[in-house]
């Protein structure tokens, strides 16, 4: 089977992983974590550009961090959209704001920022733009909005190291942007999480967040949680950020080969993701959309039987799980993308030939009656 993704481990990792065992080291609760926390933090810090970077145990402990360092909380609504990994929703349910669920776009599956203009209210304190699949949100649209009605930006960057907006990196626009270290995600240390900010006194707050509200030991002086990385973990992220650009360049690789091929195949039935100028994707799942829904599912049924990890990001949206019908709203391209998006590997561990093959079952699979 080819995953639809799949950890990139070697024993540069290994070794950085034994060496905190040797030092017994495997924890720090010092305020500013342990050696390869901030080691992580730092290589972090250098690729996205900004001033600093606190690393969290995953990324729902970033958003939420990110929630309570903002002081949202009961009677707040944050816009967020639906369709998107849960997480997101349930950081805002965490922090005691309600979730006010906004529309997304047909074309790359990120926030319909005129549906969130639409939403918003006096009570709305925040919008959580989620960088989808790696495509970047339209950033100055939400940066407007936000600066006409005073919201909070905490981007949701989980999927979107390493993609650009305006060559500038996806998770450095808002006051806050939190990235996901899980083990599907471009980089990883199997569980963790970081949040990127430009305001000292922001990060001092995250710091105390991610320790029970703690500076120099019992002197909690906000809510906090244990969110602490274990040294573990960060010792893989800290090798994986050193690998972050050949990994990249493996998925563009893989994904710029799939549109080639699949430009034929596909015409009329599926529409293939679009990088432009301005957004330049991270590739972190390829990620096509169908005309019909049916065809969908039976191509997907297909890819699967070949050995070929076609996966569906997110049918059900988050507003029609059984805990979220209860903040039902209006969205109509929600609902239609989730009836319809399909992602491919196209991981650094995807091979050429994998790729070829992919192209070949999904031409195939389109020209069959299943499909049409
Ligand atoms: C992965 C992910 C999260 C949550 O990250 P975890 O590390 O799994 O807690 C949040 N939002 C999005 C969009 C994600 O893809």
């Amino acid at each position: 089977m080819i995953p639809i993704n799949k950890p990139q481990l070697g024993e540069e990792e290994k070794r950085e992983v034994m060496s905190v065992m040797e030092e017994n080291a495997l924890t720090s609760a010092a305020s500013d974590g342990g050696k390869r926390v901030r080691d992580f933090e730092s290589l972090m810090r250098e690729y996205l550009g900004c001033k600093h970077v606190v690393a969290v145990n995953s990324g729902t402990a970033a958003l939420h961090a990110a929630l309570l360092a903002a002081e949202i909380g009961p009677g707040d609504e944050v816009l967020v959209p639906s369709f998107t990994f849960v997480a997101t929703a349930n950081a805002v349910v965490a922090s005691g704001a309600k979730p006010v669920f906004v529309d997304v776009n047909k074309q790359d599956y990120t926030i319909d920022v005129s549906d969130a203009k639409r939403k918003t209210t006096k009570k709305t304190k925040a919008v959580i733009p989620v960088h989808l699949y790696g495509h970047p949100c339209d950033m100055d649209a939400v940066s407007e909005l936000a600066q006409k009605r005073s919201l909070a930006v905490i981007e949701d960057a989980c999927q979107s190291l390493g993609s650009t907006y305006k060559k500038r990196q996806t998770g450095t626009f808002g006051q806050m942007g939190c990235f996901s270290m899980y083990a599907s995600k471009v980089l990883t240390s199997g569980e963790g999480g970081a949040i990127t900010t430009d305001d000292s006194d922001l990060a001092d707050k995250l710091k105390m967040i991610r320790n029970h509200g703690m500076v120099k030991g019992y002197d909690t002086r906000i809510l906090g949680l244990n969110m602490r990385l274990p040294e573990l973990a960060a010792a893989i992220a800290k090798v994986q950020m050193t690998k972050l650009a050949a990994m990249l360049a493996a998925r563009r690789k893989n994904a710029e080969l799939m549109s080639e091929l699949l430009q034929g195949a596909a015409a009329k039935e599926v529409s293939l993701p679009q990088e432009s100028d301005d957004r330049v994707f991270n590739w972190y799942l390829y990620t096509i959309c169908f005309a019909k829904g049916a065809a969908r599912d039976s191509v997907m049924a297909r890819l699967q039987k070949e050995g070929i990890g076609a996966t569906v990001y997110y049918d059900p949206p988050v507003h029609k799980t059984p805990y979220y019908r209860k903040f039902a709203a209006r969205l109509p391209a929600t609902e239609w993308c989730a009836g319809r998006v399909l992602s491919l590997p196209v991981h650094p561990g995807v091979q050429d030939g994998d790729v070829r093959r992919t192209a070949a079952e999904m031409a195939l699979a389109l020209s069959s009656p299943m499909a049409s």
